[in-house]
């Protein structure tokens, strides 16, 4: 495979040639304009002097004209023949029927086939400013004429042409294919190697940073950086960007492996007192009583080992997007008014009272099943965070855009050190203590009532003071036929 490297070297060098072919075409047109442009300046400078020389002599009262009889050929008087002689270049004087009455030197040398070719040529002449440019064989040569109107037409001559040759016009010049066959190809040449080294350093940077971040992501090391050194000075956002993204993958490696630490934490204990049980069940010398204690214990273990199971199910389909709302529009007061009378039944067995003091109507689109599992967790937790002699209050408001679902106990509440990780799976305020009494919660619930609520496009958020009470608020958009008010 063709290395990015060698591609914009490539690149570099056909464009470099584009622009180097294009100048030279330019240059070459420009210049030879210009001599064109000179050519006929001298030829216009020649045909002025032929043009004076006979004006001059007619305003003398010379006489012109040789003979009356204007048919023949050169019948300008000897004369001014003498001088016109003196006029380099190729000139024809041409009288008012158009005939050539007078043909300097250069012209009457060609052969009688150029002569007559010439002649042609000369009868398209355009009477004043452009030049018109032809060849003719004998002279293998490209010759450029002008012409000049004489006035007054003295002696019945009308005008001149004068001519001079064009060929310089045409041809490159030496210095300049010296140029576009030796002096840009060498310079090109440079400016492709120079640009291949240059490229170097960008793909020397760019094995360095790949080398490094190899080494790094080999799940081992995401605890190291890649360096800002020099070798990649040119690449800091790209470094910085990865380190970055490092970062994250490291932050979500520590999680993962926190999570799964965890979790096997939170099954051993189970796992323990399920084997103790039955174990005490088996022996044979345990009693009927007793044996029936230790299958309840271990029914109970089981059943803690479900709940947990569930929940980290749950979790893990939240976390791969996996986990199907099926959303329908929900009657919220009927589903609070449901939970109300389960928190009741669970505050007499704590001796809290519940309160639902205010509701409302509202429909929102979501998935009952879920919405009952978010409420019931916070009541739960209120009821089982609340000392005998407590309150929890239940709320359900209504607002133009949201509703609200509101939990406030007058528990125990939160320290604010422990506060920011009541969202954290598997985070307790007291994990010994709450493992070994009866709250013993996982840490879960909060984590899963957060993602219930967020996948309801609502959000979930709390406030305590230890030794107060918490409160915990869900809001969720109103959806639901009309229901927007
Ligand atoms: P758990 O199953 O342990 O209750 P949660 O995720 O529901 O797990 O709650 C996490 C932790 O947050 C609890 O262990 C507890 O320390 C604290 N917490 C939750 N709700 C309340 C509350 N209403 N009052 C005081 N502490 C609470």
């Amino acid at each position: 495979m063709v290395s990015t490297r060698v591609k914009l070297t490539v690149a570099f060098v056909v464009g470099m040639i584009a622009v180097a072919i294009t100048l030279f075409l330019s240059l070459l047109t420009a210049r030879n304009n210009a001599v064109y442009h000179d050519i006929a300046q001298y030829a216009a400078a020649q045909g002025d002097l032929a043009a004076r020389i006979i004006t001059d002599a007619a305003q003398a009262g010379e006489r012109v004209v040789a003979t009356d009889d204007t048919a023949l050929i050169q019948a300008l008087s000897p004369k001014i023949i003498d001088r016109l002689q003196a006029v380099p270049g190729y000139i024809v004087v041409v009288d008012t029927a158009g005939r050539a009455v007078y043909r300097s030197n250069d012209v009457t040398r060609l052969k009688s086939q150029d002569l007559t070719n010439l002649q042609t040529q000369l009868a398209d002449l355009p009477k004043s400013g452009e030049a018109l440019i032809f060849s003719l064989d004998s002279l293998q040569e490209r010759l450029l004429f002008v012409s000049h109107s004489l006035p007054g037409n003295p002696g019945g001559l009308s005008r001149i042409a004068s001519g001079a040759i064009a060929t310089r016009a045409e041809v490159v010049p030496t210095e300049y294919m010296v140029s576009a066959l030796v002096i840009v190809p060498l310079i090109i040449l440079g400016g492709g190697t120079a640009a291949f080294l240059f490229l170097g350093r960008p793909q020397r940077q760019l094995a360095e940073i790949t080398t490094e971040v190899a080494a790094i992501t080999d799940g081992r090391s995401l605890h190291r950086r890649l360096p800002l050194s020099d070798e990649t000075t040119d690449f800091a956002n790209l470094v910085t960007t990865l380190n970055a993204m490092i970062g994250r993958l490291e932050t979500s490696f520590a999680g993962l492996r926190r999570f799964t630490a965890d979790a096997s934490h939170e099954l051993k204990t189970p796992l323990a007192v399920l084997r103790a049980d039955v174990e005490r069940a088996m022996t044979e010398t345990t009693s009927q009583t007793e044996r029936m204690v230790a299958l309840e214990e271990a029914l109970q273990e089981v059943r803690r080992m479900t709940d947990l199971v569930e929940s980290l199910l749950t979790l893990a389909r939240a976390d791969e997007g996996r986990f199907d709302i099926h959303r329908e529009p929900v009657e919220l007061m009927p589903l609070v008014h449901e939970v109300y009378e389960t928190a009741l039944i669970l505050g007499e067995a704590q001796g809290v009272t519940v309160n639902l003091p205010f509701t409302t109507d509202a429909v929102v689109m979501a998935d009952r099943t879920r919405l009952r599992q978010l409420f019931l967790n916070l009541v739960t937790n209120a009821i089982k965070y609340t000392p005998a002699g407590g309150h929890v209050e239940l709320g359900l408001g209504r607002h133009p855009d949201n509703v609200t679902f509101a939990v406030r106990d007058t528990g125990i509440g939160i320290s604010a050190a422990d506060f920011p990780h009541i969202f954290e799976r598997f985070w307790r305020a007291d994990r010994v203590r709450s493992r070994m009494s009866e709250r013993g919660g996982f840490g879960l619930g909060l984590a899963i009532s957060q993602w219930i609520a967020q996948a309801h496009g609502g959000t979930l958020t709390a406030s305590s003071r230890l030794g107060r009470g918490s409160l915990f608020t869900v809001t969720l958009p109103l959806g639901g036929d009309g229901q927007k008010s």
